[in-house]
């Protein structure tokens, strides 16, 4: 694997271990010309997907885009960053089983959506606002209405106790 820092071709494998349930392999790697970090992950590809446009263009899906789009949304949102690699697994393992090899851009967009608006609602909101490309404001307020009307707006409700002891 190439250092992403100084293109060394050979650096090395410094940890290696399961990660996302054992649905991926995680390698630490070193870089010995630079003293680089970086960390690889090894993951099944069931097929291959192409992703088509709202142009009519086709695109070979790409993982670490998608990554990149969804990391965007959840920056210095307090969410850990397994989880978020397990999300994005998530949503490209549901492409995948979808059992088509063109997949429409708008889907994945949705996808992307619901995975987050369970992981963060502000990095739900914050990536809806982009990839809706909302013209009125009001579409705005009736998310965030969406929102709020879930679970946050009701407190939670104790535990019906009193006969422990
Ligand atoms: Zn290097």
């Amino acid at each position: 694997m190439r250092c992403p820092y100084c293109s060394n071709q050979e650096t090395q494998v410094k940890d290696s271990r399961p990660s996302e349930d054992g649905a991926a392999i995680r390698r630490r790697r070193y870089c010995p010309d630079c003293g680089g970090r970086f960390t690889t992950f090894e993951r099944v590809q069931l097929r291959e997907l192409i992703v088509v446009k709202k142009s009519g263009k086709r695109v070979p899906f790409d993982r670490d885009k998608l990554a990149r789009s969804v990391a965007i949304a959840l920056r210095k949102r307090p969410v850990e960053p397994e989880r978020i690699e397990r999300m994005v697994s998530g949503i490209v393992r549901q492409l995948e089983s979808l059992g088509e090899t063109e997949i429409p851009a708008d889907l994945i967009g949705e996808h992307v959506m619901e995975g987050l608006r369970v992981l963060d609602d502000v990095a739900y909101v914050r990536f809806a606002s982009v990839y809706k490309n909302f013209r009125e404001a009001k579409d705005f307020e009736d998310l965030i209405g969406e929102l709020s009307g879930d679970e946050e707006g009701a407190p939670p409700v104790p535990p019906v106790s009193g006969s422990d002891g």
